[in-house]
């Protein structure tokens, strides 16, 4: 399988900024050498087999001219990029609150399942949660239409950055930031064990989702977080979502 030189970049210059801000400034004390290993088992299940296959289908199942209106992708393109994230967020959000269901808990177990957190620690997606999550993103880039090459770079650097960042193991009193993004803090505590933040924090750009449709739990109202999904199960059954 051919590697994205730039996605490579990407991935190894924010992973190495973001071990230097937690090494730093560490908001939970983790020995890095006692996670690594099933972290880098993840990450390559995860880079070489469940990201490209989702993309293969998540593309297949989509055909997203029909979706917008003609007008709207002849927008000027800084608009239609502020849309293309608002749009693709909204959907995320419900796609995030269905895998919060019953039903579908099952394929995003595997997420929650570390009992730590750091940057790395959120690169878990099964297969089936790779699909749902792709979905909206994929119906959402005709609105990209003949941007210039630099702005899919600027994508795909956003891609690795905020999945870095909202599980990074660094938090402050980032109020300010939360009125509008998720910040690290904001999204540990949707990967707490504690009962009540079960459902909380479902957001993953945008903090107004929760907000508006009452999953949102106030960083600054919350003690320490301890984390994981309470139950060891098999890590097979786990990272294929079954
Ligand atoms: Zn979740
Ligand atoms: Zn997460």
């Amino acid at each position: 399988m051919k590697l994205d030189p730039y996605a490579v970049f990407f991935f190894f210059s924010f992973g190495l900024l973001f071990t230097v801000l937690e090494i730093t400034r560490p908001a939970r004390p983790l020995k890095y050498w006692a996670v690594i290993k099933s972290d880098l088992i993840a990450l390559a299940l995860y880079e070489l087999l469940f990201f490209p296959a989702s993309l293969y289908v998540s593309n297949g199942l989509v055909k997203p001219h029909y979706f917008f209106l003609k007008e709207l992708l002849e927008l000027p393109l800084p608009v239609r990029v502020i849309l293309y994230y608002v749009l693709a967020d909204f959907g995320t959000y419900w796609f995030h609150r269905l895998m919060h269901s019953r039903y579908f808990w099952r394929v995003h177990k595997w997420h929650h399942s570390p009992t730590y957190i750091y940057w790395l620690a959120g690169i878990r997606a099964t297969f089936p949660q790779q699909v749902l999550f792709n979905l909206p993103f994929a119906l959402c880039w005709p609105l990209l239409r003949q941007a210039p090459s630099w702005l899919f770079l600027a994508v795909l650097a956003e891609n690795f950055l905020r999945n870095d960042w909202m599980h990074m193991n660094v938090t402050w009193r980032s109020n300010w930031l939360e009125w509008l993004l998720v910040t690290p803090r904001y999204h540990h505590i949707h990967h707490s064990d504690d009962p009540r933040h079960y459902k909380a924090n479902l957001g993953s750009l945008l903090t107004i989702w929760d907000r508006m449709f009452g999953t949102y739990v106030n960083p600054e109202e919350v003690g320490e977080l301890s984390f994981g999904i309470g139950e060891i199960g098999s890590p097979v059954r786990l990272a294929l979502g079954v």
